[in-house]
């Protein structure tokens, strides 16, 4: 299975590479995400540099945790 985030206002999705956990933790915990974005100097691993994007795009809207078939 593959996990992603789906905007039920846009109806559009992504699907970064990683679990679904992951994914639930960097929902609920953005802003923490964010403070550990600012201070990285190594730079953010990709599904969460994905996630945080399209997070911030849909920031106000609702934001749910799907699963596919890969
Ligand atoms: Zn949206």
């Amino acid at each position: 299975m593959q996990y992603g985030y789906q905007c039920e206002d846009c109806e559009t999705s992504v699907w970064p590479v990683t679990t679904r956990a992951e994914l639930v933790w960097l929902k609920d915990r953005l802003h923490v995400a964010r403070e550990v974005a600012k201070h990285s100097q190594t730079g953010l691993d990709t599904w969460i540099a994905e996630g945080m994007a399209f997070l911030n795009d849909h920031h106000g809207h609702s934001v749910i945790v799907v699963s596919r078939r890969s």
